[in-house]
């Protein structure tokens, strides 16, 4: 008996040092820090974002080597020359969407999967389409290890959006198009439904666009300038 409890206490320690996410979060000075200085200091106001970018671990999405930049005011290379955006856009893009805790939200551009999470923190379901295999599998399997049971992963190009779960609560595009996917206004609810979205070419400059559907009419507002990677596949 004795013996057996020793083995398990060896098994333990094994599982412990071998798994790659973190137990002991040394970074949660670093993140009261980001939310006091890039968010509350700007114009972040909703509570449910403020909370959220306390607590989900960003450093988790990026490269080893680059963890302790992980909470500067910046985008940082995720690989496939991609990048998760800064945390100030992650939480103006979420707080532009207004939720309220029961939506169910579609993500294009899965990346790291730190938005995802951002998002999953908040709401219902969250449906997120990532056009690179690896990405997609990689994002995957760490959402999976940090607990979030309410993500869904799909690899395709998100200019079709995800028909299957539409229509959606909201839409977020994390990668710039040209014009807005036509099939993204058909996936959002007719009233109420909305959209947060980059729009301009590669070369051009790229408007952060809030589109919203109020009985199956389409207004659009332009918010700020901003600089994503192109979202590639059709509309390229
Ligand atoms: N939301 C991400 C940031 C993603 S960067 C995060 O939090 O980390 C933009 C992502 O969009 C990249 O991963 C890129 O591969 C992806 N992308 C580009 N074009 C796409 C398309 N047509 N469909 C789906 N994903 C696309």
């Amino acid at each position: 008996m004795f013996i057996l409890l020793i083995v398990i206490i060896f098994l333990l320690i094994v599982i412990y040092e071998h798994d790659e996410i973190d137990k002991i979060d040394d970074y949660i000075e670093q993140r009261q820090n980001m939310v006091a200085s890039q968010l509350k200091n700007r114009d972040i106001v909703d509570s449910k974002v403020l909370q959220t970018m306390l607590t989900v671990p960003r450093h988790q999405f990026v490269d080893e080597r680059i963890k302790e930049s992980a909470y500067n005011d910046y985008p940082l290379a995720i690989g496939e020359g991609q990048t998760i955006s800064q945390p100030y856009i992650v939480a103006l893009m979420t707080q532009l969407l207004e939720l309220k805790g029961d939506e169910k939200v579609l993500e294009i551009g899965t990346g790291s999967g730190y938005q995802a999470a951002v998002l999953a923190e908040i709401v219902e379901e969250v449906y997120t389409v990532e056009i690179y295999e690896s990405l997609s599998k990689k994002s995957e399997k760490l959402i999976k290890d940090l607990g979030y049971r309410n993500i869904h992963f799909k690899i395709g190009d998100g200019y079709y959006g995800w028909e299957e779960y539409a229509p959606y609560d909201a839409i977020i595009v994390t990668c710039a198009p040209d014009y807005v996917p036509p099939y993204l206004l058909q996936q959002i609810r007719d009233d109420g439904g909305r959209i947060v979205i980059p729009v301009g070419g590669i070369w051009m400059a790229q408007t952060l666009m809030k589109i919203e559907k109020i009985r199956g009419e389409v207004k659009s507002t332009g918010i700020i300038g901003v600089r994503f990677v192109p979202m590639i596949g059709h509309s390229r």
